[in-house]
């Protein structure tokens, strides 16, 4: 029934009527157990043990759960690594094209200590293209598949003053016809050097969304076809980058730090590596050497839970 302003009144006039006897208080109800996620990604990576309060998504998560999972994952993500961005260094798309096509198989960090070097010496696409290709291998040789690598580097150089007028093509159909560059090279350079939005699939990436149960597949293609349909295009290169940047500094391939890790309670994965928080804070680590590419300070977060800041990758 509807209360009306009568019934209202009256029953406010009743509450006006002091009680003879003051009423025993109620008992309070038992406080619920709460078993919430953090608020904040840095409640965690400070080193609290997730295990008590983690919520793990359920088996039969629905598309709708796996997309706010998702998406939420990523918004932790984006608070603990707020300075995400492309390891390798480079000016100019040319220069990241060559920079990605040699990251395969080593570090970023090796490539930057080695592509310095290469474009001090071969600037332009027109340079590289004329190189003597014993001279590149010479320079390259530290990055490893130099000789593999030495042909792609000039391979494209000619192929991009060939085919483009000696400029990178901000294309992926244009970009995935130079030798040595895939769809990975080819969204590295769309979402870094054009703005475009792109999904870099490389292994951290791989093995990320799948412990997050963002898909089983495990072809690349299909994974950024799946992971891609999650969030929405203007999403994905930063997305890119905070998988990446996780990838490398907590969630390992072997030991990945689960008890350090700020979105514990979101992963499916959560104890398949060290859960102990003391033991996985020293699991924590930038790339040997230091912190690549290093133009940011390291996030209070990283040297909360033990991080080291470590010099710029070079002076000047
Ligand atoms: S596997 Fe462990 S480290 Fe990786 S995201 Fe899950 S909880 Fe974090």
């Amino acid at each position: 029934m509807k209360k009306t302003a009568s019934t209202k009144k009256t029953a406010s006039a009743k509450k006006a009527v002091p009680a003879k006897k003051a009423a025993p208080a109620k008992k309070a109800p038992a406080a619920k157990k709460i078993t919430v996620a953090p608020k904040k990604a840095t409640a965690r990576i400070k080193g609290a043990a997730p295990a008590k309060t983690v919520v793990h998504p359920p088996s039969g998560e629905s598309r709708t759960a796996l997309v706010r999972r998702a998406r939420r994952i990523n918004r932790e993500l984006a608070e603990v690594y707020p300075y995400a961005h492309p390891e390798l260094d480079f000016t100019n798309p040319f220069q990241l094209v060559v920079a990605t096509v040699l990251s395969a198989q080593t570090t970023d960090l090796r490539v930057n200590q080695t592509t310095p070097a290469l474009f001090a010496k071969y600037p332009t696409p027109e340079d590289l293209a004329a190189a003597n290709p014993e001279e590149v291998e010479e320079i390259l040789r530290p990055c490893g598949f130099f000789r593999a690598k030495t042909k792609s580097v000039i391979g494209l150089s000619r192929a991009l003053v060939a085919d483009f007028g000696g400029e990178v093509p901000g294309r992926l159909e244009d970009l995935v016809k130079l030798p040595g560059v895939g769809r990975k090279t080819a969204f590295v350079v769309l979402g870094n050097a054009f703005g475009r939005p792109g999904i870099t699939v490389d292994t951290h990436f791989q093995r990320l969304v799948r412990r997050w149960q963002w898909t089983a597949e495990t072809d690349p293609d299909k994974i950024e076809a799946a992971v891609g349909a999650l969030f929405p295009k203007s999403d994905w290169t930063d997305l890119s980058h905070h998988v990446i940047w996780h990838g490398r500094r907590i969630c390992h391939a072997r030991k990945p730090a689960c008890g350090a890790c700020p979105i514990a309670p979101l992963c499916p994965a959560y104890g398949e590596g060290e859960t102990d928080p003391e033991k996985a804070k020293k699991l924590l680590k930038y790339e040997k050497g230091g912190f690549p590419g290093q133009r940011l300070n390291p996030p209070q977060a990283y040297l909360d839970a033990g991080g080291e800041p470590a010099p710029p990758l070079r002076a000047g």
